[in-house]
């Protein structure tokens, strides 16, 4: 049998690394891909089978490389889980644009770049995208200006990736996870912030790592071959309640 390869950009911490595991113990082969060469190397160290591979997602001839090294070393991609990211936590009157095109370039700009440089390998294997957005890309607040434009444009994006490319036999699905207790979130969620996610949310608490990698693995695997085009939130039915983001 042909161990399918997974491409999984920030797959050195977080939901990248939990999603990484998670293909591994389903008998895929993972590329992990991360900007911070430590923190990757760090991550691979011990998992098998991976190849880590330090590129920036937002910048085209990285990625353009990194795509050219993952074809090489693996011979064949079958899914693409965008997922990197950054956050930021600002209003439209904060955020100068250098802020603002710092996480576009990585949130939005590294969707688009990643997607466009894999579909000849993904139309090959008729395989799949999985982008990871957010509940901010669902729900405006009045602290998200530029996270949550870049993630509602990736929700737009993936309902592209699947109009476009499924005559391809290629699908695209978007997750939008909850809370979960990364680094890039604890960064920006205060104690307060925290407290108003527990009482938002009707589980009343926030998400694991491996509760968002379970179903970014499912919308990869053969179990969700007619299932393209969709957005689902991952995210203990916050996006069911019509509550504002905290
Ligand atoms: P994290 O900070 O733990 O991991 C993100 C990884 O992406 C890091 O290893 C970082 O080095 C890498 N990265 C960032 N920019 C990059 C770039 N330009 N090129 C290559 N690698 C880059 O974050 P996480 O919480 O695991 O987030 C993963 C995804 O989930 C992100 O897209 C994030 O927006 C989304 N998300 C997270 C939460 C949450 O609460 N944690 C909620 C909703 C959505």
């Amino acid at each position: 049998m042909t161990e399918k390869v997974a491409l999984v950009t920030g797959a050195a911490r977080g939901i990248g690394l939990a999603t990484t595991q998670l293909f591994i113990e389903q008998g895929w082969r993972v590329a992990m891909v991360d900007r911070d060469g430590e923190e990757l190397h760090k991550a691979a160290t011990g998992l098998n089978p991976v190849s880590a591979f330090v590129h920036d997602v937002s910048i085209p001839d990285q990625v353009d490389d990194m795509v050219h090294a993952v074809r090489t070393t693996f011979g064949r991609i079958d899914a693409v889980v965008n997922n990197a990211g950054v956050a930021d936590f600002g209003p439209i009157e904060d955020t100068d644009f250098a802020r603002w095109r710092a996480v576009m370039a990585t949130n939005l700009d590294g969707v688009f770049l990643v997607s466009q440089a894999t579909i000849p390998a993904l139309r090959e294997s008729r395989g799949a995208f999985v982008n990871i957005a957010s509940i901010s890309g669902l729900r405006a607040s009045t602290l998200r200006v530029a996270y949550g434009t870049s993630k509602a444009a990736v929700i737009h994006l993936t309902k592209q990736q699947a109009a476009e490319l499924g005559e391809y036999g290629i699908r695209a699905n978007c997750v939008c996870p909850g809370p979960v207790r990364t680094k890039l979130a604890m960064a920006v969620h205060s104690p307060e912030i925290i407290a108003a996610y527990h009482d938002a949310i009707p589980l009343n608490r926030y998400g694991t790592e491996r509760e968002i990698a379970e179903v970014i693995t499912f919308l990869c695997s053969e179990k969700a071959s007619y299932v393209t085009g969709q957005v689902i939130a991952s995210d203990g039915g916050f996006e069911s309640t019509g509550v504002g983001l905290p």
